[in-house]
């Protein structure tokens, strides 16, 4: 695909100037090599001295307005660049292998916070953390789970892991085992982006998840007759194999009041709150929560 793109502006560049488009592509993919290399360095050093920060957006219980819990978010602050969002840098991450590292700083924090917010505030919600499927086949990753958990003394029935369908595309009896055992340390987990890849709708009853998360691009069709039918249908789906459904990405009123007619359970998006700093996530929570 960037191929393509390279090739694209390298045309567009010829056409400017007459001149051959094989200098052009070479020149444009040696400067995209070494923009990808200093990238790379530069969040191998963001991960090394923690200039990465976790955002927190709440998960309501859509009935009672309560708070179900929070999913933990990677922002990482640049020097250069200024803040640079996960969409531009998860995928970087995953195809030089960074996310390990990163997945396993993810983890270790959202723990430390989850368990100084329990201690400090009695928190009693649930957190969900993002797993890369690189993160998640990754040999380590069940101890490094379980160690991050240990350290912060959690109850591990109080986090639940957010994956993917990319996980299901090879070696599927591996991944229901992975997964199975993870579910038998009490974790709970959620199938993230659910319909937008490549998961068929037969391995929802083979594979041990405990929710659905309904992505934002289905909730962005709302305002769409068609856009509606998918989302309601996709809530009597998880309603006829039992399971539960967080909407992502609810930002309008009129959002709101149709998941909830629709018997959706919880609900994440700009309308309850956008992600928040830890300082901000605790202000908030203690003032809507505890403070009343
Ligand atoms: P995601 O897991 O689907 O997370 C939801 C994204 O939607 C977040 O973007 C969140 O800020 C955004 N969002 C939530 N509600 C609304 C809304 O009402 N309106 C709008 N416009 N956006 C909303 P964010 O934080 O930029 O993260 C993007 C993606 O990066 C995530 O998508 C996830 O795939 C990945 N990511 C983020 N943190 C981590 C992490 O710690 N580990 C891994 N592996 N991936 C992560
Ligand atoms: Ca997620
Ligand atoms: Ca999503």
């Amino acid at each position: 695909n960037e191929l393509f793109q390279y090739a694209d502006m390298a045309m567009y560049e010829v056409k400017k100037s007459g001149k051959n488009a094989v200098y052009f592509f070479e020149q444009l993919m040696q400067e995209k090599f070494v923009e990808r290399i200093c990238l790379e360095n530069k969040l191998t050093n963001a991960i090394d001295t923690s200039c990465l920060e976790l955002y927190f957006q709440p998960q309501v219980d859509i009935t009672t307005k309560t708070l179900r819990g929070f999913e933990a978010l990677v922002r990482w602050y640049d020097s250069e660049l200024g803040w640079i969002k996960p969409d531009q840098f998860i995928p970087m991450a995953e195809e030089s292998k960074l996310i390990i590292p990163l997945g396993d700083w993810v983890l270790d924090q959202s723990c430390y916070y989850l368990a100084k917010w329990q201690r400090e505030y009695n928190f009693q919600g649930i957190m969900s953390i993002n797993v890369s499927p690189i993160q998640l086949k990754n040999p380590t990753f069940l101890f490094d789970l379980n160690s991050a958990i240990r350290r912060h003394n959690i109850d591990p029935r109080k986090i639940e892991i957010e994956i993917t369908e990319g996980i299901f595309i090879d070696n599927i009896e591996d991944t229901v085992d992975l997964l199975t055992r993870i579910k038998e340390l009490g974790i709970g987990i959620s199938l993230d982006d659910f319909g937008t890849g490549y998961s068929s709708l037969m391995m929802l009853k083979s594979v041990p998840i405990d929710e659905i998360k309904l992505d934002k691009s289905f909730i962005d069709d709302y305002n769409d007759e068609k856009g509606r039918s998918i989302i309601s249908c996709m809530l009597d789906l998880a309603k006829m194999l039992d399971l539960p459904v967080v909407a992502e990405g609810v930002e309008t009123e009129e959002q709101y009041l149709y998941l909830k007619q629709k018997g959706c359970e919880v609900i994440q998006g700009f309308y309850f709150s956008k992600p928040l700093s830890a300082i901000e996530f605790m202000n908030k929570i203690v003032d809507i929560f505890y403070n009343n």
